[in-house]
């Protein structure tokens, strides 16, 4: 039998293993406000992304925070579907800025050095530009779907080449990447 997806608060056997994971997270940059969060939804409804990963629920991201669900917000493919549009940071009547809390969770994520096409995605993107000053699309989709994860998409990576959406696969880094490389050192050395 299958067994429960990632982030269904309702299962039976998903359990609070860290009561004061809303703590960590409050602690963090974007996750002050945490507390506040009132459920109103206003963000989810505000959310894009919803639409189209229904997995991705930001109101019950937030829920699950405070319920102390650490391993099953940080083992959730879907935290990392958030485009960081802001749409739920403008509406929230709470001031919670659901869409920091995201980044904020994202950022405990990456600092255990999870797996899964989301981390890889993000390590891929700052490598990428610390190589070459700028996204190396090709790059980046290999190294966070790898490519098992290429042959899952079936027959759209082909029917983009033949639209000429495919990325380049060569990419000359830009002049300025020594600069770019200091500003990120610097943003790693403050985070
Ligand atoms: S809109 Fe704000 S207060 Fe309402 S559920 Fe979302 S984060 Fe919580
Ligand atoms: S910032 Fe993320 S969670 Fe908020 S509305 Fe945009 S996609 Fe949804």
């Amino acid at each position: 039998m299958a067994g429960p997806k990632a982030g269904t608060v309702a299962s039976s056997t998903v359990r609070p293993d860290s009561p004061t994971f809303w703590k960590e997270v409050l602690g963090l940059p974007g996750g002050e406000a945490l507390a506040t969060c009132i459920q109103c939804n206003t963000c989810t409804s505000s959310c894009p992304v919803e639409a189209l990963e229904p997995e991705f629920n930001i109101r019950r991201l937030i829920a699950r925070i405070k319920l102390g669900l650490r391993e099953d917000v940080l083992s959730d493919e879907a935290l990392w579907a958030c485009a960081r549009c802001f749409a739920c940071v403008a509406r929230c009547p709470k001031h919670v800025r659901p869409g920091d809390i995201v980044e904020a969770v994202r950022h405990i994520a990456l600092g255990e050095e999870r797996e899964g096409p989301g981390p890889r995605h993000a390590r891929a993107f700052v490598e990428s530009i610390r190589d070459g000053g700028r996204i190396h699309e090709a790059r980046v989709t290999l190294e966070s779907l790898r490519l098992a994860g290429l042959l899952r998409e079936g027959w759209l990576p082909a029917r983009m080449a033949w639209r000429g959406k495919a990325p380049r696969l060569r990419r000359r880094p830009l002049k300025s990447v020594p600069e770019i490389r200091a500003l990120l050192d610097a943003a790693e050395e403050g985070a």
